[in-house]
């Protein structure tokens, strides 16, 4: 389940990596660094389940990098549909940043108001990346 679940994930980041790469080179290097931030540790923890599951680290380790060869999937599936339909491209990119705000702010901010410790930082790093948007929307154009 989580391996098809994280497959879907980051299929669809790789959509948005084939558009970005579309848009521009600065916007898709912006969002290459954004989606490695919060893949990396979200990776460690399906690993860590995946563990916790039983499974051997060699088999782990093997079946969580596999399954993520669907983002390289759906950069090319996003990179090749979209070079047809570049009037498509802002929608595209409007909904990924859509969606990445909602998960912020439904799933991690409660979160992060219970970690009192690291709230100011986490809470001025989301305000740094949502002072950004109007950087990148300007690509857009
Ligand atoms: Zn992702």
């Amino acid at each position: 389940m989580i391996l098809t679940g994280s497959a879907l994930h980051v299929f669809t980041d790789g959509l948005v990596l084939g558009a970005a790469f579309l848009t521009d080179p600065l916007v898709a290097w912006g969002m290459t660094f954004a989606i490695l931030a919060h893949e990396v540790p979200r990776e460690a923890g399906d690993f860590a389940l995946l563990l916790t599951a039983k499974w051997e680290r060699k088999k782990a380790l093997i079946w969580n990098a596999t399954s993520r060869l669907a983002c390289v999937f759906g950069a090319i599936a996003g990179y090749l549909a979209l070079s047809a339909a570049r009037d498509w491209i802002p929608f595209v990119l409007s909904i990924a940043a859509a969606n990445i705000i909602y998960i912020a702010l439904s799933g991690i901010l409660p979160w992060l108001r219970h970690e009192q410790e690291t709230f100011a930082w986490q809470g001025g790093f989301m305000v740094a990346g949502a002072a950004m948007v109007p950087f990148g929307m300007r690509f857009l154009h």
